[in-house]
């Protein structure tokens, strides 16, 4: 379809151009980054250039960066590293971070979709408490996390505490060592680089989780032959995003404001997490007694991709637990859309998207005044 409108940046974003080409260039040789021979050698040099890309990206020395093949590993190589502790994970975590490992501990949320802190200290002050885990930017609501203080408390505690920064990179600044996290995950693909890369930074509390054993690769922390060509995208993209993210925030800003302000005079429209710092490209929203799945097809064949906020399992559509956590009622929670923006989206994806939405919403609105 001509003119298709891309609005779903969280689920995954599209390949930065200059990624791409930095993808075939590497791709032209056989680049096992561990052999000692040219070709190996070249393969090593790109490997070690993304490394101080990302390093860059997250304000961590490079040696501290290990490369893997995605959030959902990263998450699960911290996670299952502590699988004996007890670990505490905020209740609006990636399903990566809450099926990781059995038996985590969730950590309540505000009906902002923020992590309550007080909630937080009571728990630690229960029991000991080895890792906890919170988000730095939610990827259903958009709603910024307070990372800081919350491993301030893990460490007061004498706990560690990791941070999957997955929807954060490139969205917002990242300091792994202001922020005191350490362990931080991120993802190639929501930062417009490929799938199938991404990398776990270390902090200096001296610990390597690691899951995966052999071949001694990225210093026995991942073996693995390294994705080389993946993850000379991601460098690129990461060295983008760091390079442009201050522009980013305010294109993203202005597009949020433009769709909420849009959205805040339809009548029953709820957004959730406005009143909470949030992450400009993200935008929540419920129109209660409509199904999500309804409104995203019939969006769809307009032309318009966006995403719900409900999660689908066996066939069953199950509502957001993100905002189930923040109290949204299941009329709330099955009835939500995400529109995330990004590197590529303009006004006029925004008003497009506005344009059909105002159909759709008009005759949902008419269907339920029919049956009222
Ligand atoms: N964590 C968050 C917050 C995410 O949004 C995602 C992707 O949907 C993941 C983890 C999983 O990332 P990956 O696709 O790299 O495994």
């Amino acid at each position: 379809m001509e003119n298709r409108i891309y609005l779903d940046y969280n689920a995954t974003a599209p390949n930065r151009p200059e990624a791409v080409k930095t993808i075939q260039e590497a791709m032209r040789a056989p680049h096992n980054a561990s052999s000692v021979h040219n070709f190996g050698r070249e393969g090593r040099q790109i490997v070690e250039h993304a490394r101080e890309q990302i390093a860059a990206l997250v304000r961590a020395p490079a040696t501290q960066i290990i490369f893997n093949s995605g959030a959902t590993e990263g998450n699960n190589t911290v996670l299952q590293h502590f699988k004996n502790e007890r670990t505490l994970v905020s209740a609006i975590e990636h399903q990566a971070v809450l099926e990781a490992v059995p038996n985590l501990e969730q950590i309540p949320v505000t009906p902002e979709g923020i992590v309550n802190l007080d909630a937080l200290e009571k728990l630690l002050e229960t029991e000991k408490t080895g890792l906890i885990s919170v988000m730095r930017v939610n990827n259903e609501t958009g709603v910024i996390q307070p990372v800081q203080e919350a491993a301030a408390l893990a460490h007061k505690h004498g706990a560690l505490f990791h941070c999957d920064a997955v929807q954060a990179a490139g969205r917002i600044p990242i300091n792994m060592a202001e922020l005191g996290i350490d362990f931080l995950t991120l993802s190639s693909h929501k930062i417009g680089g490929p799938q199938g890369v991404g990398a776990l930074a270390l902090g200096l509390c001296g610990i390597t989780p690691t899951l995966l054993h052999g071949g001694g690769q990225e210093k026995s922390a991942r073996a693995g032959t390294e994705n080389v060509a993946g993850i000379a995208g991601f460098g690129v993209a990461a060295e983008i995003a760091l390079k442009e993210l201050s522009a980013y925030q305010d294109k993203t800003g202005a597009l949020q404001k433009h769709l909420e302000d849009a959205l805040s005079i339809m009548e029953d429209i709820i957004i959730h997490g406005q009143n909470a710092p949030r992450a400009a490209n993200t935008t929540l929203f419920s129109l209660p007694g409509a199904s999500a799945e309804t409104l995203l097809m019939a969006l769809d064949l307009e032309g318009v991709a966006v995403s719900n906020g409900s999660a689908c399992s066996s066939g069953k559509v199950e509502p957001s637990h993100v905002l189930k956590a923040m109290g949204a009622s299941d009329e709330e929670a099955t009835s939500a859309l995400r529109i995330s923006t990004g590197w590529n989206t303009d006004e006029n994806d925004i008003d497009r998207f506005l344009e059909v939405w105002q159909n759709i919403y008009q005759r949902m609105k008419d269907k339920a005044k029919a049956h009222a």
